[in-house]
């Protein structure tokens, strides 16, 4: 039965997805990240517009959350579910609260928000990397953190294929560059 459901939030590169990975290996635990139940199509159609880029609306959101948590529920075994970078926004947090009031009412709903230093975020994303390989996403933007190989640190410990930057934080890497943060702090 779900009891507890966590939602981790906070600044890019602050660490959210390796936390849910980690916690996400204990017994009767799953990990929820909207952008892998949102179906390709809706997916896909929010990037007709730049301006809505990454943007989903809250009727996908809504309908995605549900299922999830449906599919959830009839597992039986899992107790707590942790939310990987969601809600995102306010209308989220009321969307998903009224599904979990409708499908789990005792359950406990809390948020843990990680925080870090701006010097640091910036210099987590511009060093971590993604693998387009092992995850395969619709729009070609991985957001999972890549493990680099031991013997090549350009390329994933998993498949071999070479390591990219994450899309959204190629702007990151060319200012910590740019400043010297890389260079004076690795
Ligand atoms: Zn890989």
């Amino acid at each position: 039965m779900l009891v507890n459901v966590v939602a981790i939030i906070g600044p890019p590169a602050v660490g959210k997805t390796t936390l849910a990975m980690q916690i996400g290996q204990l017994p009767g635990t799953w990990v929820f990240r909207l952008r892998e139940h949102v179906a390709q199509n809706s997916l896909a159609a929010t990037v007709t517009n730049a301006e809505r880029l990454g943007w989903i609306d809250d009727i996908t959101v809504i309908t995605s959350v549900r299922g999830y948590l449906e599919n959830l529920i009839r597992e039986g075994d899992i107790h707590t579910l942790l939310l990987d970078n969601f809600p995102g926004r306010g209308t989220q947090v009321g969307l998903c609260l009224s599904v979990l009031r409708q499908l789990a009412p005792d359950c406990i709903v809390r948020a843990i928000e990680l925080v870090a230093d701006p010097d640091v975020l910036r210099r987590r994303a511009a060093s971590r990397r993604v693998c387009h390989h092992c995850e395969r996403d619709p729009l070609c933007d991985p957001r999972l953190p890549a493990m680099a190989s031991a013997l090549d640190p350009g390329h994933c410990a998993r498949c071999e294929h070479l390591l990219h930057i994450r899309r959204g934080d190629t702007a990151w890497a060319q200012t910590v560059v740019a400043t010297g943060l890389y260079s004076s702090r690795f």
